[in-house]
């Protein structure tokens, strides 16, 4: 009885595949964002149950099947993806991503300790990009990128990602934050809900800054800041404010410079409020 049973319940589960593969086979097993684009984030799903490979690592996938990937500001222009089914058999899916022409932006005026740094301001240097790479390490499997993006503040737009930068005339890596110019003390505000992953008054580089986590490997970076209102661990909500314009580190006036990140990969704070629009 036990053995007819065991027996029938195989013959069920591979009639049940046969039909759910040709099914899914005859829709599409993958559905993602249009238009990919170097600096991106991909937003897409498959079937609740199904992996999704990317470069080789397992993606971190919700329940209904949502699943992201940071495309970098020089990323190749095909993405792979491996969709892999309830039965492991694998399916690889191309998309092709589009190329972008970088600028070159000029800044001077910016100390000059911070474009020639002595040995003591390198050991610095050092201490705080290890700070802020565990600050983006962690990736939660919060849901609050989904709540959409908005911006942190309203401001003319002064610099955007992916710039060739040339500081007092030395050229340095690029730019990969989007920079709003506002007055010192004005509030930043959170473009989506997550939680704080750094709260430090002065980095050499950015000065002021806060990292948040909004899940699945999604930080935002908030630079130069004259105030931080928020600590580490503590849940923010979109549109709450976190912290107060300046101009602290590496700047000329008193800006915010906005940054995003999906684990390591920098992207396109711009593309991903395309991507994941919050209401506003
Ligand atoms: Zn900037």
């Amino acid at each position: 009885m036990l053995k007819h049973n065991v027996f029938s319940g195989y013959i069920c589960a591979f009639l049940f595949c046969l039909f759910f593969v040709r099914e899914s086979d005859a829709k599409e097993l993958l559905d993602i964002t249009p238009d990919l684009e170097q600096g991106g984030l991909v937003r897409g799903s498959v079937p609740p149950g199904y992996q999704v490979k990317y470069a080789g690592q397992s993606l971190q996938i919700s329940p209904d099947g949502t699943f992201i990937v940071g495309l970098g500001r020089d990323a190749p222009n095909l993405l792979v993806l491996t969709v892999i089914n309830s039965v492991h058999s694998k399916t690889d899916y191309s998309f092709s991503v589009k190329s972008r022409e970088y600028k070159v932006q000029s800044v001077t005026g910016v100390p000059q300790r911070t474009v020639n740094p002595s040995d003591s301001d390198a050991l610095r240097i050092r201490q705080d990009s290890r700070l802020v790479k565990e600050a983006r390490r962690g990736s939660s499997g919060s849901l609050d990128f989904l709540g959409g993006f908005i911006k942190p503040l309203e401001g003319p737009i002064t610099g955007v990602y992916g710039s060739q930068r040339v500081y007092n005339g030395v050229p340095k890596s690029p730019h990969y934050g989007v920079d709003y110019a506002a007055l010192t003390g004005a509030l930043v505000f959170a473009p989506a809900s997550g939680e704080i992953t750094l709260a430090h008054p002065d980095l050499f580089y950015s000065g002021g800054t806060i990292i948040m986590e909004h899940g699945f490997g999604l930080t935002s970076s908030f630079l130069h800041l004259s105030e931080i209102l928020v600590s580490v661990g503590q849940r923010v909500e979109q549109g709450d404010p976190i912290g107060k314009v300046g101009s602290t580190g590496r700047a000329t006036g008193p800006h915010l410079d906005w940054r995003m990140n999906w684990l390591n990969v920098r992207i396109d704070p711009q593309l991903v409020m395309d991507t994941l629009p919050g209401t506003q």
